[in-house]
């Protein structure tokens, strides 16, 4: 392990009086330039339905208007990518889109895109006769050919379930291995032309798993981002904290800010991404540290097209409130908006939600509690918070 982050490491001890900025190659998407000495681009996803083509579009714009470099857009079905060529015709945004299993998309999106996401861990559920090279190929070479950029982004949620095995409870390592593995594909195929993420939900550790790369890769620009961070206040505190550590020492050249906020409130990813980056700068420390996001933790996804229920937002912010009494416990909640990376998420967390189109799962680690309508999960969910903090002993 190459940079252990110490339980007392505090931000104070890193003053960015001066951050100096790595100067890493530079990855082109569209008109936009990552890496290199360009200004750190902050990015966002549309979280309105893909093939909601008008309310898709406005997003779109709106984000844009608010600052967005790149947009990113959910494409998961041939019906998505139909109407991905008209959300192209009506708006000039530099768009990446995100693939998740299906990663034989990638021929029939690049046309329309200037950066193409794929999540390693998910290229071993589809076709698994066919190798992870073989499938890293394909989707490269549908770059190349229609001039995109590829980001490699690792979740924790969703990491390759070999590397995952392979590395027990250590969650970090599998990560910057996945990642390394996969800039090595890519270089073998004579594709340099990416970025990379190593996304978790705990702060602390997107700082390690990014510090280890960085180390390691000196060279590959890096997209920052605290997956799931949650509601606006704790996941902008949690963000703040990661992208300072990481931001001041000069790592970092694209960022997502995730935040469970309502459509209306999206761009509020962009507004907090930029002035993160100007307090670094201004050498503004923030008022949090690890050990405060340490006691109850709600992990919330951002929610994005792929949502199988648009009350979850709300659903996220009852759970909070409900949660209220047990600030003082040492207890992880995700609450999750589909099946994508809820169960991955919800397996880690001592308690989790992932939302079905009618129902809500509820998770008590990997095991099911039961599947719970909208309107009947916040008894049950209050019912499973009590006894898993009397079973600890500590009501
Ligand atoms: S969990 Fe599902 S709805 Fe939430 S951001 Fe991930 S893919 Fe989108």
């Amino acid at each position: 392990m190459l940079y252990n982050l110490s339980m007392h490491e505090r931000v104070q001890d890193i003053t960015p009086e001066k951050p100096v900025r790595r100067i890493t190659r530079v990855v082109k998407v569209g008109k936009v330039l990552i890496g290199g000495d360009a200004l750190i681009v902050v990015q966002s996803m549309t979280a309105t339905k893909t093939q909601d083509v008008e309310a898709t579009v406005g997003q779109i714009k709106a984000l844009q208007a608010a600052g967005a470099g790149i947009v990113r857009i959910a494409v998961d079905s041939r019906r998505d990518v139909e109407v991905l060529a008209e959300i192209r015709e009506r708006t000039d945004a530099v768009l990446s889109v995100d693939l998740q299993e299906n990663w034989r998309l990638a021929l029939l999106v690049a046309p329309y895109v200037n950066k193409i996401r794929y999540n390693p861990g998910h290229l071993h559920h589809h076709e698994r006769d066919k190798s992870v090279r073989d499938k890293v190929a394909f989707i490269a070479d549908a770059a190349a050919n229609h001039n995109c950029a590829i980001r490699i982004g690792v979740n924790c949620g969703s990491v390759d379930p070999e590397l995952a095995n392979r590395f027990g409870d250590d969650t970090i390592s599998p990560m910057v291995e996945s990642a390394l593995e996969h800039c090595q594909i890519l270089d073998g195929l004579g594709f340099d032309r990416y970025v990379v993420s190593l996304k978790d939900s705990d702060p602390k550790k997107v700082v390690e798993a990014n510090r280890r790369f960085a180390s390691l890769m000196p060279d590959v620009p890096l997209h920052l981002g605290v997956t799931e961070a949650g509601l606006p206040i704790l996941g902008e505190a949690k963000t703040r904290l990661a992208f300072f550590l990481l931001l001041a020492s000069g790592i970092g050249e694209t960022l997502r800010v995730s935040l469970t906020v309502p459509n209306r409130l999206k761009t509020l990813e962009i507004s907090t991404g930029y002035q993160i980056i100007k307090d670094v700068f201004e050498g503004k420390v923030p008022q949090t540290t690890f050990g405060e996001t340490e006691g109850f933790n709600l992990i919330s996804c951002p929610s994005c097209s792929r949502v199988e229920n648009e009350a979850f937002v709300d659903l996220a912010e009852r759970v909070a409130e409900t949660s209220a009494f047990a600030r003082e416990h040492q207890i992880d909640v995700a609450v999750m908006g589909c099946r994508v990376n809820g169960p991955g998420e919800t397996d880690r967390a001592d308690l989790g939600l992932w939302c079905g189109p009618t129902h809500v799962n509820l998770m008590q680690k990997d095991k099911r509690l039961g599947a719970f309508t909208y309107e009947e999960i916040i008894p049950r969910y209050k019912e499973a918070l009590n006894r898993l903090i009397t079973e600890r002993g500590e009501s």
